[in-house]
């Protein structure tokens, strides 16, 4: 078997010598959560030299940084609530994911506003979309970044989604997307395991105690190791680790349909939801053909499940009503080939009291740093500023710690794959490869073009890269995280017995 050498691989035998190194050492600090917040502070600590252990219950990108709607956003929501502050920090912070850090992963989307949604709407939107505009040209590398916000006429409204009701213009502003949430987990953990950072997965932390981690394995068996500093990472299960934070979860659910439903369109449809100025149902389309209509916010009684979230009826019927507002042909449940849901990590503030259960919409999505003893919970934000997030989690560490350490640099520091557009440019692997894997496209071609199952894009190869390259161990790792079968899941029974067979071939 030739295999490439490749920075940060994840391999079964790394995870092997990792467990031997990692039972009962002694080190600065131990992550807890493999989502993008844990796998962004992982990085950031290793590659300012601290040793680090990143320990994930399930798998990379198990929890809601899968779940997401995959926009890399300047926050217009945060704009229309008068929160610059957050928007300035969210244009930054895609700036730099499109600029450095990860330039094969994130595309630039546009969004189309139609008239059809009535004109104080896009009137609205047009306004909205300016101030957005003005805040990314006054962030670094914002200007140029992304084309402004312009009206279209009704033939443009009709090439950019063509499911529109035809006849009338619209407004078009600019943001970014991800090709993949769960892609872009993966490539921080390897990076971060390129700098030294020990990446075990199956590993849940089932108590802490001073400075003692108490870690269970997938396998049946359990080890403890001292830590300087714990980062609790763990989202919408932070409570488990420090009961005093206050969270209030928010399901948000998308459906997914194939593009031709709504003619294959190249914009994201912007539709307001019934009864609402400031909240908006998306049609997302995606690298593969799908399309992804969401997202609601539903508040969330009781403890949060270990099991992933699904959408409510009421919320598959008021995702398809608010669309068909402004469709030629209604979409209809038959036309839905998967559906997601994920909680919002949403943080109650101090303030707040008993807290208000029906308005999640409203809650700030601001994240909070919190220390509990040895414990410091970052928890909330979003995944578009995970980086400035894990920045100022390891600013705090590093004071606690007591050490002199250089300041952040993942700025300025590529994720594995990486490289500037022209470079992208030139490599001979297949497009939807390189978005998804940057520089290693060839590799992952070389392991294998052949599909996975007719009628989907997803290689063999990337199956055999996953495991031993990207710490896949499972038929769901495969599947649901490492390519995005599960999103449908008629498609994802057809690949389960090929999965079962490569992994059977790899391990
Ligand atoms: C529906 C929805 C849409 C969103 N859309 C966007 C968007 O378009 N753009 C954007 O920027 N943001 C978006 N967000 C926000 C963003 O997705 C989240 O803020 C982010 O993914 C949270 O990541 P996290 O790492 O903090 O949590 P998670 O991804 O949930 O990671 C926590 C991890 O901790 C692990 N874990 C839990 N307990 C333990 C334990 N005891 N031991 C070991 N591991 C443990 C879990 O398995 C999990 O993998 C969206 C959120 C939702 C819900």
């Amino acid at each position: 078997m030739v295999t490439a050498v490749l920075p940060g691989t994840l391999s079964p035998e790394r995870r092997a010598r990792a467990l031997a190194d990692v039972a009962g050492a002694s080190v600065d600090v131990v992550v807890v959560g493999g989502g993008v917040t844990g796998a962004g502070v992982a990085l950031d600590a290793a590659s300012r030299g601290l040793s680090v252990v990143l320990l994930e219950r399930t798998d990379l990108a198990a929890g809601t940084s899968r779940w997401s709607s995959k926009l890399v956003h300047g926050g217009l929501r945060y704009l229309a609530h008068g929160e610059i502050g957050l928007a300035r920090e969210s244009a930054r912070e895609r700036a730099v994911l499109m600029g450095s850090t990860a330039p094969h992963l994130v595309r630039r989307l546009p969004f189309l506003v139609p008239d059809e949604a009535g004109r104080d709407v896009t009137a609205l939107a047009a306004a909205g979309g300016r101030l957005g505009d003005a805040v990314r040209m006054s962030v670094p590398g914002g200007r140029g970044s992304l084309p402004s916000t312009r009206r279209v006429a009704a033939d443009e409204v009709s090439r950019l989604v063509p499911a529109v009701r035809p006849g009338r213009g619209g407004v078009v502003f600019w943001d970014a997307q991800l090709v993949d949430d769960a892609r872009l987990v993966v490539a921080l953990a390897r990076t971060a395991a390129a700098f030294g950072a020990r990446v075990l997965t199956g590993a849940t932390v089932a108590a802490v105690d001073g400075a003692d981690v108490h870690v269970s394995l997938a396998e049946g068996d359990a080890f403890s190791l001292r830590a300087g500093v714990v980062v609790n990472a763990t989202g919408v299960w932070a409570q488990r680790l420090a009961p005093s934070i206050r969270l209030v979860p928010s399901r948000g659910s998308h459906l997914v349909v194939p593009g031709s439903v709504l003619g294959s369109p190249s914009a994201a449809l912007t539709v307001p939801l019934p009864g609402s100025r400031s909240r908006y149902v998306f049609a997302l389309p995606q690298a593969d053909g799908l399309v992804h209509l969401g997202l609601t916010d539903e508040p969330v009684e009781g403890p949060v499940p270990d099991e992933h979230p699904v959408p409510s009826d009421t919320e598959v019927a008021s995702l398809l009503e608010a669309v068909n507002q402004v469709l030629d042909r209604p979409l209809s449940r038959p036309d839905v080939v998967g559906s997601y849901a994920g909680l919002r990590p949403l943080v109650l503030p101090v303030s707040a009291g008993a807290g208000p259960r029906n308005a999640t919409a409203d809650l700030s999505r601001k994240h909070l740093l919190q220390w509990d003893g040895t414990v410091l919970s970052v928890v909330g934000g979003k995944l578009t500023t995970y980086r400035a997030m894990a920045e100022q989690t390891v600013d705090a560490v590093v004071v606690r710690l007591g050490r002199g350490v250089a300041r952040s640099g993942t700025g300025r520091l590529p994720v594995v794959g990486a490289a500037p557009r022209p470079a992208l440019a030139r490599l001979t692997a297949p497009g939807r490869l390189v978005a998804r894997y940057g520089t290693e496209a060839p590799v992952v071609e070389a392991l294998g073009p052949a599909a996975v199952v007719a009628g989907r894009p997803e290689t063999a190869g990337e199956l055999r890269f996953a495991i031993r390259y990207e710490g896949a161990r499972t038929v769901s790792d495969l599947l649901d995280r490492r390519t995005r079968f599960g999103l449908v899941p008629a498609d994802r029974e057809r690949a389960v017995p090929v999965a079962e067979q490569v992994l059977a071939d790899e391990l």
